[in-house]
């Protein structure tokens, strides 16, 4: 059975005032563009509810978008029948005969919005109960813990009935809480940071270093296909700055500090980011780190590379482990083409033993020793390509000369 509208629940975007109502705009646009396919869809705002109206289309397909939607805390497929009481029966009973699995206990908890409607919401509940209870043998009531809440709400415009709640994102509109420059590396870890700012309402650019011709053509594929799985979750395209790392990795390589290597490296890449997200608007930083997972993620190494940015370095993932982090990564796609296995730039001069807890004095010695590195930093920001990446449409590629098409 087709339910004729979902009703959309979205969280209490708690700032107040002015932003509530641009947090609500914003997530009217977003499921807006999310089912823009069905065009026979309408969708109607109240005061803190969303309403689709199907007029036929597919919920099943709907609901997988709706799911997507950062900002919906959760929805619910609905019939809305005329406010008459033997068909608000006629509904209860099919919502709760379409169940996927049928339950033994249940509750109706109706609810009378318009008080022109002659029986008040306990009366409902009785009315609407007991046909039920007599229509399908063997279920019983049970107000306390029932295994489904059939929902019936008597509206001016007709009588909404409902059992289930499909829990879905949360978190914000996307681009509600600012833009930040996401550190994104061909790993596991920093797409699912990136889909976790994304997720707290932050929109996201993404920045990507290789060591063309060190790194392959497919490692950059492999990127570019992250990003295009993240912009599912966006609503919008996402850029993709494409940043030569070569020069300066290989200039970090020969300066003599082998266990500082990746310390030093992290410390560029942070500079880099920086000026890309000035240049962008971006207020912050976000990174895959997550504490311990390797040497350059323990306090120690975190401090001093973090010290190579005075944006604000966040990193969603700091707190987690690594299953917690995989189950991510599948949920939202980005698992397989994470496992892909082309080197990163980073593999390439991994040393033996990596410091755990770099100094910060020796560090800066270092880069102040490497000659020419501030100027090898601003060329790597001038020769960043740029990509825009969205779910659909052919990637637009444009380096300093030419535009292909990818
Ligand atoms: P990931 O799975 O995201 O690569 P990781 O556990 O392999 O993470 P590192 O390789 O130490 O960890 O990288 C830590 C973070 O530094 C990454 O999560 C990412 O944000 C950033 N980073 C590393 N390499 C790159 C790169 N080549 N381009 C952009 N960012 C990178
Ligand atoms: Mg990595």
């Amino acid at each position: 059975m087709n339910p004729d509208m979902i009703l959309i629940r979205f969280g209490e975007f708690t700032m107040k005032g002015k932003n509530r109502g641009k947090f609500d705009k914003r997530l009217e646009q977003q499921v807006r563009k999310a089912i823009r396919a069905y065009e026979n869809a309408e969708i109607k705002s109240t005061y803190g509810r969303m309403y689709i109206t199907l007029n036929g289309e597919p919920y099943e397909e709907i609901a997988a978008k709706l799911k997507d939607v950062f900002g919906i805390v959760s929805f619910s497929p609905i019939r809305q029948v005329a406010s008459e009481l033997e068909t608000i029966r006629g509904a209860a009973l099919e919502v709760m005969q379409s169940l996927p699995e049928r339950p033994s206990t249940f509750k109706v908890s109706a609810r009378r919005v318009d008080k022109k409607y002659p029986h008040d919401s306990q009366e409902m509940n009785h009315l609407v109960g007991g046909y039920v209870l007599r229509e399908m043998l063997g279920l019983q009531v049970d107000v306390r813990k029932p295994q489904v809440e059939l929902r019936v709400e008597i509206q001016p415009e007709g009588t909404y009935v409902y059992s289930s709640v499909v829990p879905a994102a949360g978190g914000y509109p996307y681009g509600t809480n600012g833009k930040a420059m996401l550190l994104l590396s061909g790993g596991i870890d920093s797409p699912v940071a990136g889909y976790l700012g994304m997720r707290q309402g932050l929109e996201i650019e993404a920045v990507h270093f290789h060591s063309y011709p060190y790194t392959s053509d497919k490692a950059k594929e492999k990127v570019i296909d992250l990003v295009r799985r993240l912009s599912r979750f966006s609503g919008a395209p996402i850029k993709l700055h494409l940043v030569s790392f070569t020069d300066i990795q290989t200039a970090l390589a020969q300066a003599g500090q082998d266990s500082l290597i990746i310390t030093l490296m992290r410390r560029s890449m942070l500079r880099i980011a920086e000026r890309l997200a000035e240049t962008s608007g971006a207020l912050g930083l976000v990174s895959g780190d997550s504490l311990g997972q390797v040497a350059s993620q323990t306090l120690g190494s975190m401090n001093v590379i973090g010290r190579a940015a005075e944006l604000p370095l966040l990193r969603p993932l700091i707190t987690m482990d690594k299953n917690e982090i995989i189950r991510i990564a599948r949920e939202i796609g980005t698992y397989e083409t994470s496992i892909l296995p082309y080197e990163d730039c980073c593999t390439l001069f991994v040393p033996k033993s990596p410091s755990t807890n770099p100094n910060l004095t020796i560090v800066q010695k270092t880069e102040q020793r490497i000659e020419g590195l501030d100027a090898m930093i601003e060329e790597a920001v001038a020769g960043t390509e740029l990509m825009i990446i969205s779910p659909e449409i052919r990637n637009v590629v444009e380096t300093a000369g030419e535009d292909s098409w990818f």
